[in-house]
């Protein structure tokens, strides 16, 4: 295997179980006599060393500043049972949390939920690996080359340690970085026992059932890290009209609904997560009166909603908005904060007085103090008071290593506006 030797004193980090080894801190790669690279290739396993020969762990090659990323501390190689153990691992702590079926608790309410993240990359510590878990399939998303390149022993070690998993589905094309050289592919299944139909599919997440499209749906299908939020929701909908902007597959417009809403309208752009709002709803909530939908741009509905899309309410008592990503990266931030404040300016608009407003931002590189700040910004700007209710964040799935901060990326905030 290929070994690293770090520069005098730049051990101390690893030591620390901080999980990356930058690429100045490395004096001297050593290639196997049989290698056929002059370098190692990205993805691969090394071994990395002090100066003074100590072992400090065992992680992937990147191209790039962060050279290794490391897999296990204080071994040479990988152990035999690593992606079982890891796996098991994660799996304990959902199960501690509440979030599997088999181990239902008060955290969860008693409610059945077989729907959770059960890597969040650094955060269980696995950089670069996402999987997030449907009822009986795994969905696996590679953010590292050295990941794709162990998506078999990965599937293998959930099917074995997973007593819901029976399915394990591969969806990289959009995550692995796009330069690399890949071999393999970067979608399909990776485990199949139970040819599940996607059309047939239900996942439940505290007690509302969903219908998750990982084949053709956004990120692993779901978006899993609103689960708490949404149960937040459901406690202030009593009696209210609800909008719930960006509402991809309904998720806090189920839990209005079971809440007790009015009524919900329900809007996003894309006719497809439309129809699944529909059928969410109807699997729900069969002829419900109180829910409709809307494939609508979201500035489009705020600025001109009776005439165009002939809903009932003019004005709502609580409002979701959850738009996605609108900076992708650190250069974009600028305008990103524009957008959050116009929309949020719209909807702050729009709430009677004493309503209250959920608004989040999933932009990792909009920090929660740009956030804060452009959403007061928009109540200035439309002459409205506003109060901080709750400050929220990603659930306890979506864990953040101490060390990777990047980790965390989803904030909102409730508030109460006069
Ligand atoms: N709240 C959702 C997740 C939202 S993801 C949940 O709990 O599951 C963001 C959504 O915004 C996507 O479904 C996307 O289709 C939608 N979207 C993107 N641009 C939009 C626009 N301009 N107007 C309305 N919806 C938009």
């Amino acid at each position: 295997m290929t070994t690293i030797y770090l520069k005098p004193h730049k051990e101390d980090s690893l030591r620390r179980f901080h999980p990356w080894v930058f690429s100045g801190a490395i004096a001297r790669v050593l290639l196997d006599a049989g290698h056929p690279g002059n370098a190692p290739a990205e993805g691969e396993l090394v071994s990395v060393y002090s100066s003074m020969g100590e072992v400090l762990g065992v992680g992937h090659w990147q191209i790039g500043s962060i050279a290794v990323r490391i897999l296990a501390f204080g071994v040479e190689t990988l152990p035999a049972d690593f992606w079982n153990e890891r796996i098991r691992a994660a799996y304990q702590v959902r199960e501690a949390l509440g979030l599997t079926p088999n181990h239902q608790s008060p955290i969860t309410n008693h409610q059945y939920n077989d729907t959770f993240r059960l890597i969040h990359g650094e955060g269980d510590f696995l950089p670069g690996l996402i999987v997030d878990v449907y009822a009986d399939t795994a969905v696996v998303q590679a953010h590292s080359i050295g990941m794709h390149l162990c998506r078999k022993e990965i599937a293998k070690a959930l099917m074995d340690e997973i007593p819901q998993v029976q399915n394990v589905y591969y969806k990289s094309d959009d995550t692995l970085p796009f330069k690399a050289k890949i071999d393999g592919d970067k979608i399909g299944y990776l485990a199949m026992t139970d040819c599940e139909k996607a059309d047939e599919f239900w996942s439940t997440e505290n007690g509302l059932q969903f219908r998750i499209d990982w084949l053709r749906g956004q990120k692993t299908g779901f978006f899993i890290d609103q689960r708490e939020n949404r149960a937040l929701v459901e406690r202030y909908a009593a009696n209210k009209d609800v909008l719930n902007m960006f509402c991809y597959t309904g998720g806090f417009s189920l839990y209005a609904l079971r809440g007790g809403a009015k009524s919900v309208d329900s809007v996003d752009v894309s006719q497809k997560a439309i129809d699944l709002v529909n059928i969410n709803v109807a699997r729900n909530f069969p002829n419900d009166p109180r829910h409709h939908a809307y494939a609508a741009d979201a500035f489009d509905f705020l600025s001109d909603k009776i005439t165009n899309h002939k809903s009932q309410i003019t004005n709502y008592d609580l409002i979701i908005l959850d738009p996605p990503a609108f900076a992708k990266h650190r250069d974009a931030v600028k305008n990103a904060l524009r957008g959050y404040q116009r929309i949020n300016a719209k909807a702050i608009e729009m709430i009677r007085p004493g309503g209250i407003l959920f608004t989040f931002s999933c932009s990792q590189a909009v920090d929660k103090e740009a956030f804060r700040l452009a959403v007061f910004s928009a109540a200035a700007q439309v002459g409205r008071k506003v109060r901080i209710l709750h400050q929220l964040h990603q659930p306890q799935d979506h864990p953040i290593n101490i060390y990777h901060p990047e980790g965390e990326y989803l904030k909102g905030l409730v508030l109460y506006v006069e």
